[in-house]
């Protein structure tokens, strides 16, 4: 059986499972056989899947399990950099990206960044990466993230500009000492408690990560009113939000005294608020 074959197999059997499947498929192969997926396009026509079979066949049907791609490899792609993951982290998101595109559109030179709810640390170390003269903090409630996010900060080079500190923004205080910065990154969990979500999604991403109470908006009231204490005069806070929380979440920054912006996704929806 060639390799070709065995990722045909592998797609079919993920389809039900995976908008992704030949993907997903090609993706747990490079892995399986320790190669990049522009390799693997070389390898196809070999005859040499057999010897790494049984290790495929359990990341496929694992995966078929709804198990996500980027838990198998334990790496998830994000801003061209690779970050490790976990079950404590969520996955970064494509759409997240914009989050990051706008940080660097509208920060100046030197900026010093609080990355809010940090998990893997995508956000704060894929701004730090690109503009060599930034320094930050990311945080978090969980310990576990924390590790994930120093983790990377380590495989990226960036631990003399990246701190990861525990903080949890649902308890009173969380904000006392941290200090004042120019840019705050946040992607909360906005999504509304009785929400129906992917099972990739739901059974295997951390829920304190996802879910914000009825209708997605508790961390964004918890977190807003403190801005203003977090930020340096002129300061600029850019906030993912969820698909039709602009209105919503731009009534709580206005309530704080902050005018929003809006920006869209690669897919044209609204992802991003920046408050002034
Ligand atoms: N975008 C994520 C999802 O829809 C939610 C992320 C979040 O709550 N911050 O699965």
């Amino acid at each position: 059986m060639t390799i070709a074959d065995a990722i045909r197999a592998a797609a079919e059997r993920l389809c039900t499972t995976s908008d992704t499947a030949r993907l997903d498929a090609e993706l747990l192969m490079a892995h399986v056989l320790g190669v990049s997926r522009s390799q693997l396009l070389l390898l196809r026509m070999r005859d040499d899947a057999a010897p790494h079979a049984a290790g495929f066949d359990r990341l496929v049907e694992r995966r078929a399990a709804h198990e996500p791609v980027a838990h198998l490899l334990g790496v998830q792609e994000f801003f061209g950099l690779e970050f490790a993951v976990t079950p404590d982290t969520l996955i970064p998101r494509g759409d997240s990206e914009t989050i990051v595109q706008a940080a660097l559109d509208c920060t100046p030179h030197d900026a010093c960044v609080l990355d809010m709810g940090t998990g893997s640390g995508a956000l704060l170390l894929a701004f730090l990466h690109e503009r060599p003269d930034a320094k930050g903090l990311g945080i978090d409630a969980s310990a576990a993230a924390l590790a994930v996010a120093s983790a990377n900060g380590q495989r990226l080079g960036l631990t003399e500009r990246a701190q990861f500190v525990q903080a949890n923004w649902l308890e009173a205080g969380w904000a006392h000492d941290l200090g004042r910065f120019d840019l705050v990154l946040c992607n909360p969990p906005y999504v509304e408690s009785d929400a129906v979500l992917d099972p990739d999604v739901r059974e295997f991403e951390p829920a304190t990560a996802l879910f914000a109470g009825p209708e997605g908006l508790d961390d964004y009231r918890a977190i807003v009113p403190q801005l203003g204490k977090l930020l340096v005069p002129g300061g600029v806070a850019i906030l993912e939000i969820g698909a039709g929380q602009a209105e919503a979440v731009g009534a709580i920054a206005s309530e704080s005294g902050f005018a929003a912006e809006t920006r869209r996704d690669l897919a044209d929806r609204p992802r991003a608020l920046i408050l002034r």
